[in-house]
Order: structure tokens, then C-alpha cells, then sequence
């Protein structure tokens, strides 16, 4: 086979180009693009796999294969030669096919006769569509030249894929875009909503993957990296120098922009007759399959940083992008890869549900999405290839399931869904201004979790007595900077104002383990979770706990105020966060300003140990509020960020329900006002279980006081606890089976 030189490539590319902009069927097409190749590349043989769903593969366009084996040869990702580059996004190219590990026989399309194989991955930014493939009779590797040009053709291919040039008979032609699609992620917030997509960033179009003029195109190049550096340099320019993280990712941007080997590369597509666009886009698509394979996550994050200075290229050079005139539709449901929380208190109660391409439950994001209470589903893989503007789509947060362009059937059943929980809400509504009374007469209070200013107008529609867990920390988390005592005392007044003389619970800064913040240095611990978190950062570096301890008590400028501490462990550490307050209540008094009319000063209990502190720390505590989810977690031993371990233990366990009833007895000795505020508290059969064994103070997100008041209400708790007695009785691990049972009987 002869040697391509850079301008043939070019030359291939152009009949290509022309080959594309003739009329015809996708069909026609592919075949016509298939001859075309194999005949410039001088090979017996071109293919064109193209994926006919999530894991197959299917023959879609032969010169020199069995033509009776189109559309009819498949294979599943990852087998043969063909579904080993597709798995892996990268070429295989070798003299000895049949000797190649993967290979697989197929017999209908005849090619046991032919010994080389170069086989590309047909991707656009990632995401493989397909693969193309030569193959010649004659023993040789193919030369990096050839591999290069079928590349850049593979990659034309993709963006003529994405715009619907193939569109014809065949599971595999079918139009992009078009179809339904059903993804699985994770639930992050509970709750269903349908709408139209709204893409957080949307995705460039590349209509011109290829061009005829490569100085006109160089040019076009530099003008955009010009413009791409001013920018950059202008945004370093704005930032505040201690801003540190932003910085960072500002000077990786600049690096890249100033990299040679990044402009080399892209010079050398353009070069061999990619457009700039296409040229950008192929590096980024290389930045993407790195991505993937990297495990460093200090490499992924740069890697990201190039991917999302590649986006802005392509937006300047394409003149699309955020700002393309589309307004926001009217039940908007925001898809993206990720997203900041800042961000997305920006669009606030707009949206109606939102779908990440990645994401976590303990991300900020998520914190913001569940203050807003707008459903949210993380991990949903390919959502942002996948979905365009405009597309119908139902998400189901309680599943953790995304539909795409439903069918009509789907729809339906999507709208007795919502249907039912509409009707469901209803009812909570009904019972909005009634007590949590349990059939036996005890009264249990209802109180909220909250945390930012979005959360609180839910204090009257839910129903709750009050705000029985303020996490101060998420105005430190959405926020790139610490904010000022003067800010925070504004916002802490806002909130009682808000609460309109309901008991508002604040709880002191509570970060470390999850809840690093972004402008705070990370510390190296082997263990976070039992690390320096919480009031052990308080009470060893007291500056901000201080300030923010001030701020409360400006706040409140003569309302009563309750301040709860986060993780204390012992006495010695609540007696001294406890004398930190009343030192600055002093000095708030010598400064002359008016003190709050009452204040209260609780523990969380978080650890097991301090369930076995002495009796004086019980008397000392005005009240005692459990966070269930770390006091869980260090009880079984299991992290709560971690999945695989997380769901092992059952909150309804004996063993932890015992220990529970203990705190209860420990508190009762002393009169100590008792509560419980981790998530357990707003599942309803929890909330039963914990009521049943004492507690008479719940707190939990605002949308789950409904559901948790209606069964309440409809149980004795005294057959509850006679159902948990008899379980512990009988040996058993948990209660739940015998709850279960129980609640089915009550119908
Ligand atoms: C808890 O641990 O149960 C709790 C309420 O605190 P956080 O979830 O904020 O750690
Ligand atoms: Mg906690």
C-alpha cells in the first residue's frame, strides 16, 4: 500500500465531504462512504459498526465484507476486535488478526481471508458511536499516517453521525436524539417531576467538520486562542488573590492556553483538513478518554480544566453557546455534568427537577437540592449526550430513574404517579395545622431541618413547630469566601424573622469529614470522619466559632436564642464550647448591646460515648438533640458515605434501637429536653420505631413531616413498643419484618 502523504488524507477527507453533501438515504451513504475509503486507502476492506444500543454492535455499511452480513452481524461491547476498541476507545492495529488476542470468527461476513486489521473508534468527545474499520489480505501493520487520516475520517463520521446524517433502516440508523431513553442514576432529593430539558451548558454543533483552506483555518485558530488568553488572563485579573482554588484552576487554564503541544496538535489536524472547530474538538475528545483512565484525582481535575477551556474555544469559535437566545422553558428540568451550588441557587425555585451527569450525595449541589426541595438523580450516565433542548423528560426521584422522550405509555403511568403523589400531598396538607398526636394521646414535635434562606418558607406550609436543626454550615459551604460576622448576623435575623418567634435550633459550624469548604486547605487525614471535624476545629482554632457565635447573639438582639453544639464527644468539650458562648455574651453585654431574652445551650449527640458521659453533663445541657446519621454510623462502624457498608446496618436494628432507648432513660433521669434529628427521623416506620421507644422530638426535611404526622396519627405507639419488645424478645436482628407486618395488619 502506498505511503499517504498529509495532503492526500486532506484529499480523502474532501471526497468524503462530498460524498456526504450528496442526496441519498443514510444507507446509501454509509456505503458510498465505505467504498470510498477502502479505495483511497487502497485496502480490501472498510466497515462501519455503529452501536444499536447501549452494548451492541452492529454492522451497518461493508466494501469487501459479506454484503448479506449488513445489518445482520452484531457483537456486544468488548467482543472481537471490533468490540475491543469500542470498550476501549482506543485503535487496534495489527498484521495478525486471527493471532490477536479478542479475536473473534465471524463466518458470515467471510474475513478469515484477511490477516491486517486497523480498527478506530468512531467518538465524538468521549463518547464512542461506532467503529470503523480496514483490513487488507496482505501481513502489515498500517502505517501512524494511515492510522492518523481513518481517525480524523472516524471522527468526521461521529459529527456527521450527531447531525443525523445516517439516519436510515436498522436499529443502528435510527435518528439521534429521537428516541426514548430510559437512564439509571441515584436518588439525591425524593420527588417526580416532569418537563423540558434546560442544558446547563449547551452543547456545541459542530456543521463544518471539515475544510478546504488549512491557513484560513490556522488563522481562524489563533484569533480564538488569542481571545481564549485575554479572557483567562482577565478573569486572574479579577479574582481575589486569596482565592486560591479559583486561581488554580484559572492558571491550569492558562497554562493550557499557553501550551505549544496543544496548539501543535491541534495545527497538525487542521493540517490534515479538519476545520478549527473539529480540530478542538478532537483534542478534547483525547482530554476525555483520558479522563476516564486517569485515577489521580488531582490529574482528573486539570483534565476537566482542559475540557472545559476546549468548550469555551469552540464557543468562541463557533459563536454558540450559553447565551444562543433560547429562554428557559416552562417546567424546566436542568441537566448537566455537574454543577456548583451557587450556580444553581441562581436558578433557584425555577427548576423543576435536576438531572447530573455525575454529582454525590453529600455534594453541595445536592444540599442546595434538597433545601429547594427540587428532585434530583446524580450518576445518570450520558444524560448531557443524550438530551437536547427542549426534550420532553420525566424524572423520577424517587427511583432514581430518567426518561427520556417518553412514549405516550410512559407518560401516562409518569402522570398516575404524580398523580398519586399529589393526591398524597393533599392529605398532608389536611393535616398541616393538626397535632403529631399518636391514637394513645402523646403528642410528639414535629421540627425542620434547614440550613439556607431557600429552605424557609417551607416553615409554615409543612406544618412544623419549628426549625430544629439551623446547619450553619451551608452558608459557609455555597460561598467561595468566609463570610463576615456582619453578613451573618443579617442572615441569622433574617431566618428568626422568617421563623416568627418559632424555636429556631442553631447548630455551630459543622464542617470537616464530607463538608470541606472550598476556601479552607484541606488537611490530609487518614480518616476524616473521625478526624478534625466539627467542634474540635471550634474549640482549637475558635476565631470563626467566635464570630459566629456574636453573629447569633446580634441576631437575635433580644429574642430568645438556642445554639446547639455539633459532635461533642465528652463533658469537658461541651463545657467549654458552652463557656465560649458565655464569654461573648459578656462582652456583648459590656459593648452595650441588648442581650437575647432567654438562651439556650444543647449538645448533638453524635458519638456513643457520650451517651455514657456523667450525670453532669446531662444537668448542664439545656437539651439534647441525637444526629442520627453520624451516631449510626459510629455505632455500626460504618461510614456513611460509603454505600457498599452504609446499607448493612438497619436503623430499626435492635441492638441500636436498645441503645437509643438508653439515651432516653439517661435523659429522663435529669429532665433533659430530648430530640432526634438525623434522616431516620422523617421515615415515617423510623420515626414510629424511635417515638415508640421515647422520643418525643422529632426534626427532619420539611416534606417529610406530612408523611411522618399521617402515621403517626393513625398508631398506637404502645403496640409499637409491644411489637419491638416482643422482637427483641424472640432474638430477632431487626424490627423491621415484624413493623412491617404489623402495619400491614393495620391496613
Ligand atoms: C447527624 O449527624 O445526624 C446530623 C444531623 O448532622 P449532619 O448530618 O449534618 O452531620
Ligand atoms: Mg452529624
Amino acid at each position: 500500500m502506498p505511503h499517504r502523504t498529509e495532503s492526500e488524507s486532506r484529499k480523502l477527507l474532501r471526497r468524503l465531504q462530498a460524498t456526504l453533501a450528496d442526496a441519498g438515504a443514510g444507507q446509501e451513504r454509509l456505503d458510498k462512504i465505505t467504498h470510498l475509503i477502502a479505495d483511497s486507502m487502497g485496502t480490501e476492506v472498510c466497515s462501519i459498526y455503529l452501536f444499536r444500543d447501549a452494548d451492541t454492535l452492529e454492522l451497518c455499511a461493508t466494501e469487501g465484507l459479506n454484503k448479506a452480513a449488513v445489518h445482520v452481524t452484531r457483537m456486544r461491547v468488548g467482543e472481537g476486535l471490533v468490540g475491543r476498541v469500542a470498550r476501549s476507545g482506543r485503535p487496534i492495529n495489527t498484521a495478525d488478526a486471527p493471532g490477536t488476542r479478542g479475536f473473534r470468527f465471524m463466518p458470515e461476513t467471510g474475513e478469515e481471508v484477511f490477516s491486517s486489521f486497523l480498527g478506530v473508534p468512531v467518538q465524538r468527545l468521549g463518547e464512542v458511536k461506532g467503529v470503523l474499520v480496514v483490513q487488507s489480505k496482505q501481513a502489515r501493520e498500517y502505517s501512524e499516517d494511515e492510522l492518523y487520516a481513518l481517525e480524523v475520517v472516524a471522527m468526521v463520521l461521529a459529527e456527521m453521525a450527531e447531525l443525523g446524517a445516517f439516519i436510515g433502516e436498522g436499529e443502528a440508523l435510527r435518528a439521534p436524539h429521537k428516541n426514548q431513553v430510559m437512564l439509571r442514576g441515584g436518588v439525591a432529593q425524593e420527588g417526580v417531576a416532569a418537563g423540558q430539558v434546560w442544558l446547563h451548558e449547551p452543547r456545541v454543533v459542530i456543521a463544518r467538520p471539515v475544510a478546504d483552506d488549512p491557513e484560513a483555518e490556522r488563522k481562524r485558530l489563533h484569533a480564538a486562542v488569542d481571545r481564549l488568553r485575554l479572557s483567562v488572563d482577565e478573569m486572574l485579573r479579577m479574582t481575589p488573590a486569596h482565592d486560591g482554588e479559583q486561581m488554580e484552576v484559572l492558571e491550569a487554564y492558562r497554562m493550557f492556553a499557553n501550551s505549544k503541544g496543544w496548539m501543535r496538535r491541534m495545527e497538525e489536524d487542521i493540517d490534515r483538513g479538519l476545520s478549527a472547530e473539529a480540530a478542538v474538538e478532537k483534542e478534547q475528545s483525547a482530554a476525555r478518554a483520558r479522563m476516564s483512565q486517569v485515577g489521580d484525582a488531582y490529574l482528573r481535575e486539570r483534565l476537566h480544566d482542559l475540557d472545559d477551556l476546549s468548550n469555551r474555544l469552540l464557543r468562541l469559535l463557533t459563536g454558540q453557546g450559553t447565551e444562543t437566545g433560547a429562554t428557559l422553558p416552562e417546567n424546566p428540568i436542568l441537566i448537566a455534568r455537574n454543577i456548583g451550588p451557587a450556580e444553581l441557587l441562581d436558578y433557584g425555585r425555577k427548576l423543576k427537577g435536576i438531572v447530573l451527569e455525575e454529582g454525590s450525595v453529600g455534594s453541595h449541589a445536592t444540599v442546595v437540592a434538597r433545601a429547594l426541595a427540587i428532585p434530583l438523580v446524580i450518576n445518570a450516565r450520558r444524560i448531557t449526550t443524550e438530551a437536547l433542548n427542549g426534550d420532553t423528560i420525566l424524572v423520577d426521584g424517587e427511583q432514581g430513574v430518567v426518561h427520556l422522550r417518553p412514549d405516550d405509555t410512559v407518560q401516562a403511568a409518569f402522570r398516575d404517579k404524580m398523580a398519586m403523589q399529589a393526591k398524597a400531598q393533599e392529605r398532608y396538607a389536611s393535616l398541616r395545622d393538626l397535632p403529631a398526636e399518636a391514637l394513645c394521646g402523646t403528642v410528639v414535635r414535629l421540627d425542620m431541618n434547614a440550613g439556607l434562606m431557600a429552605d424557609l418558607p417551607s416553615l409554615k406550609g409543612s406544618g412544623a413547630s419549628g426549625v430544629g436543626l439551623f446547619r450553619t454550615e451551608l452558608q459557609f459551604l455555597v460561598r467561595s469566601k468566609v463570610p463576615r460576622r456582619g453578613e451573618l448576623a443579617a442572615l441569622y435575623a433574617r431566618v428568626m424573622d422568617a421563623a416568627e418567634g418559632r424555636r429556631v435550633a442553631f447548630r455551630t459550624l459543622d464542617i470537616g469529614s464530607d463538608k470541606v469548604l472550598p476556601y479552607m486547605k484541606p488537611t490530609e487525614e487518614p480518616n476524616p470522619a473521625l478526624g478534625w471535624r466539627a467542634i474540635r476545629v471550634g474549640l482549637d482554632k475558635p476565631g470563626v466559632m467566635r464570630m459566629q457565635l456574636q453573629a447569633l447573639i446580634r441576631a437575635a438582639n433580644g429574642r430568645p436564642l438556642t445554639v446547639m453544639f455539633p459532635f461533642i464527644a465528652q463533658l469537658e468539650e461541651f463545657t467549654q464550647a458552652r463557656d465560649h458562648l458565655m464569654r461573648e455574651l459578656d462582652r456583648e453585654a459590656a459593648l452595650g448591646r441588648v442581650l437575647p431574652e432567654t438562651v439556650e445551650v444543647g449538645a448533638m449527640l453524635e458519638t456513643p460515648s457520650l451517651a455514657f458521659a456523667p450525670r453532669h453533663f446531662f444537668e448542664l445541657a439545656d437539651f439534647i438533640s441525637i444526629g442520627g446519621n453520624d451516631l449510626k454510623q459510629f455505632f455500626f462502624a460504618a461510614d456513611r458515605e460509603n454505600e457498599r457498608v452504609r446499607r448493612r446496618y438497619d436503623t430499626l436494628n435492635i441492638s441500636f434501637l436498645s441503645f437509643i432507648e438508653q439515651i432516653v432513660g439517661r435523659c429522663a433521669e435529669t429532665d433533659t429536653p430530648l430530640s432526634f434529628c438525623g434522616e431516620d427521623a422523617g421515615r415515617p416506620i423510623e420515626a414510629l420505631a424511635l417515638t415508640a421507644m421515647g422520643l418525643r422530638a422529632l426534626s427532619m426535611r420539611p416534606a417529610s413531616i406530612g408523611p411522618v404526622k399521617h402515621l403517626l396519627r393513625r398508631s398506637d405507639l404502645r403496640e409499637v413498643r409491644a411489637v419491638i419488645t416482643e422482637a427483641r424478645e424472640m432474638g430477632a436482628m431487626t424490627v423491621r419484618p415484624a413493623l412491617m407486618e404489623w402495619l400491614k395488619r393495620q391496613g
